[in-house]
């Protein structure tokens, strides 16, 4: 068992993290206490950092894409002391409708750890058991990214995407990748968008992906998307920018009888012209989270090598470092992925 207490990572209000010591909480009925060996970091911490996530109340520990370790569970478990482990981040209601329907992901009542309740930015934390998912094969770093590829496997799910599939991903930030990486099991032919030159041509050189388009500010897409489509205009689309003007944009760049996923949020409305919208018969599709089920799905596809990982990680920092380290990561144009390591 770990110390009584330990140091955790608290991000006070926005711009300024603090050490704390603090307890270390004992699992309860049903729990388990792991400790962290990484995390993830993710566009919600940085938008919590920066002071621009609604609603988000501080203080608050920060960290839900983890690889742990599991210490000791309370009541029945699967688990033994050692096995590692990633976090399903989700905490539900299983009494919830949504969750009676399985929709574990959007329940009414949902809490996500590192964001409406403390995080993993500490060495140990307790969970409950059900939101541990054991790997035999993955790495650590590879767990701490299993949320995240999670979000693009749920996003892919929801779409249905098949070998015919003519699909454009908007934005190629780490949730437009990861919805990447499992697209490209589903059908060949994909065309990603960006304003970032850099992220498509990484696109370019890590998934093999030809048609990129270089998104110009104020510029019609539809041109150099009907180019990428032999004239035609897709049948899929997601948007993994947030960006409301994107995400309008995709109501135009559809082809008749598309779906449209919004993987990315924006914080406000989006409006669209229903008469296109009827006119193309579109389907629209919110994605959010992800089941535990695409958990093992995510772990499965790596501990298979069905998806590669590789050259996802471009910085680190140590735990004890990151209220020094993160604000310069974070501004770094060249991240793409940062890990903590509390090892
Ligand atoms: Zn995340």
């Amino acid at each position: 068992m770990p110390a009584d207490y330990q140091n955790e990572i608290r991000l006070e209000e926005p711009h300024r993290f603090e050490t704390n010591s603090a307890l270390v909480a004992e699992p309860a009925e049903g729990e388990t206490l792991i400790r962290i060996r990484r995390i993830g970091v993710c566009g919600t911490d940085i938008h919590a950092f920066h002071g621009r996530q609604p609603f988000f109340e501080y203080p608050r520990i920060l960290g839900h894409e983890l690889g742990a370790e599991v210490v000791a569970s309370q009541g029945h478990s699967d688990l033994s002391p050692g096995d590692w482990v990633t976090v399903e981040p989700y905490l539900n209601d299983p009494e919830s409708p949504a969750s009676r329907k399985g929709k574990t992901n959007c329940c009414e009542s949902l809490r996500v750890l590192g964001v409406h309740t403390d995080g993993g930015m500490r060495p140990y934390l307790t969970v409950p058991t059900t939101k541990l998912h054991r790997t035999g094969k993955a790495t650590l770093d590879q767990l701490a990214l299993v949320e995240m590829l999670c979000i693009g496997q749920h996003a892919v799910n929801r779409s249905f995407a098949s070998p015919t599939d003519r699909a454009l991903i908007l934005g190629t930030g780490p949730i437009g990748l990861s919805v990447l990486t499992f697209l490209q099991n589903r059908t060949q032919n994909v065309a990603v968008a960006d304003i970032s030159e850099t992220r498509l041509e990484f696109c370019r050189e890590a998934f093999g992906i030809e048609e990129t388009i270089l998104v110009e500010p104020g510029q019609s897409l539809e041109p150099s998307v009907r180019d990428a489509f032999g004239g035609e205009l897709p049948d899929l689309l997601f948007d993994a920018t947030g960006n409301r003007d994107s995400m309008a944009s995709t109501f135009d760049l559809a082809a008749h009888g598309a779906r449209i996923v919004f993987v990315g949020l924006f914080q406000g409305e989006v409006r669209f012209d229903d008469p296109n919208f009827h006119r193309r018969e579109l389907t629209l599709l919110a994605s959010r989270n992800a089941t535990a089920k695409e958990f093992g799905e995510v772990i499965s596809a790596i501990e298979t090598r069905a998806i590669d990982t590789s050259a996802w990680v471009t910085h680190r920092m140590a735990l004890a470092d990151v209220p020094a380290e993160f604000p310069k990561t974070i501004a770094d144009p060249s991240l793409r992925k940062a890990i903590i390591d509390c090892d």
